[in-house]
Protein backbone atom coordinates (compact mmCIF):
# COMPACT_ATOMS: atom_id res chain seq x y z
CA UNK A 1 0.00 0.00 0.00
CA UNK A 2 1.06 3.17 -0.88
CA UNK A 3 2.11 5.53 2.01
CA UNK A 4 0.98 9.51 2.67
CA UNK A 5 4.09 12.14 2.51
CA UNK A 6 2.40 12.64 6.00
CA UNK A 7 3.35 9.18 7.04
CA UNK A 8 6.78 9.22 5.56
CA UNK A 9 7.67 12.67 7.04
CA UNK A 10 6.62 11.34 10.13
CA UNK A 11 8.76 8.38 10.02
CA UNK A 12 11.92 10.68 8.82
CA UNK A 13 11.05 12.32 12.48
CA UNK A 14 11.39 9.76 14.02
CA UNK A 15 14.85 8.39 13.13
CA UNK A 16 15.95 12.59 13.75
CA UNK A 17 15.23 11.59 17.00
CA UNK A 18 16.03 8.67 17.95
CA UNK A 19 19.21 9.51 16.80
CA UNK A 20 19.48 12.62 18.02
CA UNK A 21 18.69 10.98 21.50
CA UNK A 22 21.46 8.18 20.95
CA UNK A 23 24.07 10.85 20.63
CA UNK A 24 22.41 13.58 23.30
CA UNK A 25 21.75 16.25 20.80
CA UNK A 26 18.61 18.54 20.41
CA UNK A 27 16.63 17.39 17.41
CA UNK A 28 15.61 21.38 17.33
CA UNK A 29 19.66 21.51 15.57
CA UNK A 30 18.80 19.53 12.81
CA UNK A 31 17.84 21.07 9.48
CA UNK A 32 15.93 18.72 7.32
CA UNK A 33 16.78 20.16 3.30
CA UNK A 34 13.24 18.09 1.60
CA UNK A 35 15.01 17.03 -1.22
CA UNK A 36 12.42 18.02 -4.36
CA UNK A 37 14.59 17.46 -7.38
CA UNK A 38 12.27 15.34 -10.20
CA UNK A 39 9.13 16.05 -7.92
CA UNK A 40 6.30 18.45 -9.18
CA UNK A 41 4.33 21.56 -7.42
CA UNK A 42 1.90 19.21 -6.00
CA UNK A 43 3.83 17.18 -4.25
CA UNK A 44 5.85 20.22 -2.66
CA UNK A 45 2.94 21.69 -1.73
CA UNK A 46 1.85 18.64 0.06
CA UNK A 47 5.15 18.86 2.09
CA UNK A 48 5.01 22.44 2.81
CA UNK A 49 1.48 22.22 3.67
CA UNK A 50 2.61 19.51 6.32
CA UNK A 51 4.79 22.32 7.38
CA UNK A 52 8.32 21.49 5.99
CA UNK A 53 9.67 25.18 4.71
CA UNK A 54 13.40 23.98 3.15
CA UNK A 55 13.77 22.42 0.16
CA UNK A 56 16.90 21.27 -2.27
CA UNK A 57 17.43 20.95 -6.01
CA UNK A 58 20.12 20.08 -7.85
CA UNK A 59 19.46 21.33 -11.03
CA UNK A 60 19.12 25.33 -12.19
CA UNK A 61 16.96 25.18 -14.72
CA UNK A 62 14.70 22.61 -12.91
CA UNK A 63 14.11 24.96 -9.95
CA UNK A 64 13.55 28.51 -12.24
CA UNK A 65 10.30 26.59 -14.01
CA UNK A 66 9.42 24.91 -10.71
CA UNK A 67 9.57 27.64 -8.09
CA UNK A 68 6.70 30.08 -9.17
CA UNK A 69 4.51 27.18 -9.45
CA UNK A 70 4.99 26.46 -5.42
CA UNK A 71 4.67 28.36 -2.81
CA UNK A 72 6.10 31.08 -1.42
CA UNK A 73 7.09 30.31 1.95
CA UNK A 74 10.03 28.06 0.83
CA UNK A 75 13.47 28.30 1.07
CA UNK A 76 15.26 26.97 -1.68
CA UNK A 77 18.64 25.66 -1.31
CA UNK A 78 20.33 24.74 -4.42
CA UNK A 79 22.59 21.13 -3.82
CA UNK A 80 23.80 19.84 -7.02
CA UNK A 81 26.84 20.96 -8.99
CA UNK A 82 27.11 24.26 -10.14
CA UNK A 83 28.58 25.49 -13.38
CA UNK A 84 29.91 28.67 -13.55
CA UNK A 85 27.96 29.87 -16.72
CA UNK A 86 24.35 28.89 -14.31
CA UNK A 87 25.98 31.29 -11.83
CA UNK A 88 23.40 34.04 -12.44
CA UNK A 89 20.56 32.78 -12.72
CA UNK A 90 21.37 30.84 -9.47
CA UNK A 91 21.72 32.91 -7.35
CA UNK A 92 18.60 34.88 -8.59
CA UNK A 93 16.40 31.87 -7.47
CA UNK A 94 17.77 30.09 -4.62
CA UNK A 95 18.48 30.79 -0.88
CA UNK A 96 21.65 28.92 0.04
CA UNK A 97 24.18 26.89 -2.30
CA UNK A 98 25.58 23.42 -0.41
CA UNK A 99 28.01 23.04 -3.17
CA UNK A 100 30.99 25.81 -3.40
CA UNK A 101 33.68 23.52 -4.39
CA UNK A 102 36.55 26.08 -6.17
CA UNK A 103 37.53 29.26 -5.74
CA UNK A 104 36.76 30.35 -9.42
CA UNK A 105 32.78 29.48 -8.54
CA UNK A 106 33.51 30.87 -5.75
CA UNK A 107 34.22 33.90 -7.04
CA UNK A 108 32.04 33.63 -9.92
CA UNK A 109 29.10 33.49 -6.99
CA UNK A 110 30.26 36.80 -5.06
CA UNK A 111 30.40 38.86 -8.14
CA UNK A 112 26.88 38.02 -9.26
CA UNK A 113 25.48 38.38 -5.65
CA UNK A 114 27.36 41.98 -5.81
CA UNK A 115 25.22 43.03 -8.85
CA UNK A 116 22.31 41.58 -7.58
CA UNK A 117 22.73 43.11 -3.73
CA UNK A 118 22.20 40.18 -2.51
CA UNK A 119 24.17 37.84 0.89
CA UNK A 120 24.78 34.02 -0.28
CA UNK A 121 24.82 31.56 3.01
CA UNK A 122 27.13 29.08 0.83
CA UNK A 123 28.87 25.56 1.77
CA UNK A 124 31.87 24.54 0.93
CA UNK A 125 31.75 21.02 -0.72
CA UNK A 126 34.74 18.99 0.80
CA UNK A 127 35.56 15.86 -1.41
CA UNK A 128 36.97 13.70 1.91
CA UNK A 129 36.37 9.90 0.14
CA UNK A 130 38.93 11.34 -2.65
CA UNK A 131 36.96 9.53 -5.42
CA UNK A 132 38.08 11.12 -8.59
CA UNK A 133 34.85 11.32 -10.32
CA UNK A 134 33.18 13.59 -7.29
CA UNK A 135 32.56 16.97 -7.02
CA UNK A 136 33.99 19.01 -4.18
CA UNK A 137 37.38 20.69 -3.24
CA UNK A 138 40.35 18.29 -1.91
CA UNK A 139 41.08 18.84 1.60
CA UNK A 140 44.28 20.11 0.97
CA UNK A 141 42.80 23.18 -1.25
CA UNK A 142 40.29 23.83 1.85
CA UNK A 143 41.91 26.40 3.33
CA UNK A 144 43.30 28.91 0.32
CA UNK A 145 39.34 28.37 -0.42
CA UNK A 146 38.19 29.60 3.19
CA UNK A 147 40.88 32.36 2.26
CA UNK A 148 38.95 33.85 -0.43
CA UNK A 149 36.51 34.16 1.43
CA UNK A 150 37.82 37.33 2.96
CA UNK A 151 37.43 39.05 -0.18
CA UNK A 152 33.49 38.16 -0.48
CA UNK A 153 31.32 40.79 1.27
CA UNK A 154 28.85 38.92 -0.45
CA UNK A 155 29.15 35.44 0.85
CA UNK A 156 28.47 34.24 3.88
CA UNK A 157 30.03 30.32 4.45
CA UNK A 158 27.85 28.60 6.62
CA UNK A 159 29.91 25.03 6.71
CA UNK A 160 31.09 22.08 4.55
CA UNK A 161 29.12 19.94 3.16
CA UNK A 162 29.97 16.72 1.48
CA UNK A 163 28.48 13.66 -0.39
CA UNK A 164 30.22 10.31 0.66
CA UNK A 165 30.57 7.62 -2.17
CA UNK A 166 27.19 5.14 -2.92
CA UNK A 167 27.33 2.40 -0.36
CA UNK A 168 24.13 0.32 0.57
CA UNK A 169 26.02 0.06 4.38
CA UNK A 170 25.45 3.32 6.00
CA UNK A 171 28.16 2.75 8.40
CA UNK A 172 30.51 2.91 5.46
CA UNK A 173 29.61 6.54 5.16
CA UNK A 174 30.75 7.18 8.83
CA UNK A 175 34.49 7.87 8.13
CA UNK A 176 33.61 10.02 5.76
CA UNK A 177 31.38 12.29 7.96
CA UNK A 178 33.36 12.22 10.85
CA UNK A 179 36.66 13.31 8.26
CA UNK A 180 34.07 16.46 7.36
CA UNK A 181 33.50 17.43 11.31
CA UNK A 182 37.26 16.89 12.06
CA UNK A 183 37.96 19.57 8.99
CA UNK A 184 35.21 21.71 10.39
CA UNK A 185 37.00 21.66 13.66
CA UNK A 186 40.51 22.47 11.79
CA UNK A 187 39.08 25.36 10.40
CA UNK A 188 38.48 26.68 13.58
CA UNK A 189 41.33 26.01 15.47
CA UNK A 190 43.73 26.26 12.86
CA UNK A 191 42.80 28.08 10.24
CA UNK A 192 41.06 30.82 11.71
CA UNK A 193 37.23 30.20 10.58
CA UNK A 194 34.82 29.36 12.50
CA UNK A 195 31.96 27.54 10.68
CA UNK A 196 28.79 26.60 12.25
CA UNK A 197 26.96 23.87 9.74
CA UNK A 198 27.84 20.72 8.27
CA UNK A 199 25.34 18.87 5.19
CA UNK A 200 25.89 15.83 5.53
CA UNK A 201 23.99 13.04 4.99
CA UNK A 202 20.89 11.37 3.01
CA UNK A 203 18.10 9.64 3.15
CA UNK A 204 19.47 5.46 3.86
CA UNK A 205 22.95 7.70 6.39
CA UNK A 206 21.18 10.65 7.73
CA UNK A 207 21.55 8.53 11.42
CA UNK A 208 25.03 8.12 11.02
CA UNK A 209 25.47 11.60 9.95
CA UNK A 210 23.25 12.98 12.86
CA UNK A 211 25.70 10.81 15.27
CA UNK A 212 28.70 12.51 13.25
CA UNK A 213 27.67 16.26 13.81
CA UNK A 214 25.20 16.81 10.91
CA UNK A 215 23.22 20.10 11.52
CA UNK A 216 21.64 19.88 7.36
CA UNK A 217 20.36 16.45 6.01
CA UNK A 218 19.01 16.37 2.65
CA UNK A 219 16.53 13.80 2.14
CA UNK A 220 14.63 12.84 -0.92
CA UNK A 221 13.50 9.15 -1.21
CA UNK A 222 12.75 8.74 2.08
CA UNK A 223 10.38 11.72 2.47
CA UNK A 224 8.81 11.66 -1.12
CA UNK A 225 9.14 8.20 -2.36
CA UNK A 226 11.25 6.61 -4.88
CA UNK A 227 11.86 8.88 -7.64
CA UNK A 228 10.58 7.62 -10.60
CA UNK A 229 13.71 8.34 -14.10
C1 LIG B 1 19.47 13.56 -4.48
C2 LIG B 1 20.36 14.12 -3.45
C3 LIG B 1 20.10 13.91 -2.09
C4 LIG B 1 18.93 13.09 -1.57
O1 LIG B 1 19.07 11.75 -1.86
P1 LIG B 1 18.02 10.67 -1.29
O2 LIG B 1 18.80 9.40 -1.29
O3 LIG B 1 16.89 10.65 -2.26
O4 LIG B 1 17.62 11.09 0.05
C5 LIG B 1 20.96 14.52 -1.17
N1 LIG B 1 22.00 15.26 -1.55
C6 LIG B 1 22.29 15.48 -2.86
C7 LIG B 1 23.48 16.31 -3.21
C8 LIG B 1 21.49 14.91 -3.84
O5 LIG B 1 21.79 15.12 -5.13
Amino acid sequence: METSFEERWTAVQARINSACGRCGRDPSCITLVAVSKTRGPEEIAEAADCGLIVFGESKVQEAEAKIPRCPGQITWHLIGHLQRNKVRRAVRVFDMIHSVDSVLLLESVEAACAELGKIMPIFVEVNVSGEPAKFGVNPDDLQDLLESTVNCPHIEVRGLMTMPPWSDDPEKARGHFRELAGLKTRCETEWGFPLADLSMGMSHDFEVAIEEGATYIRVGTDLFGPRRG
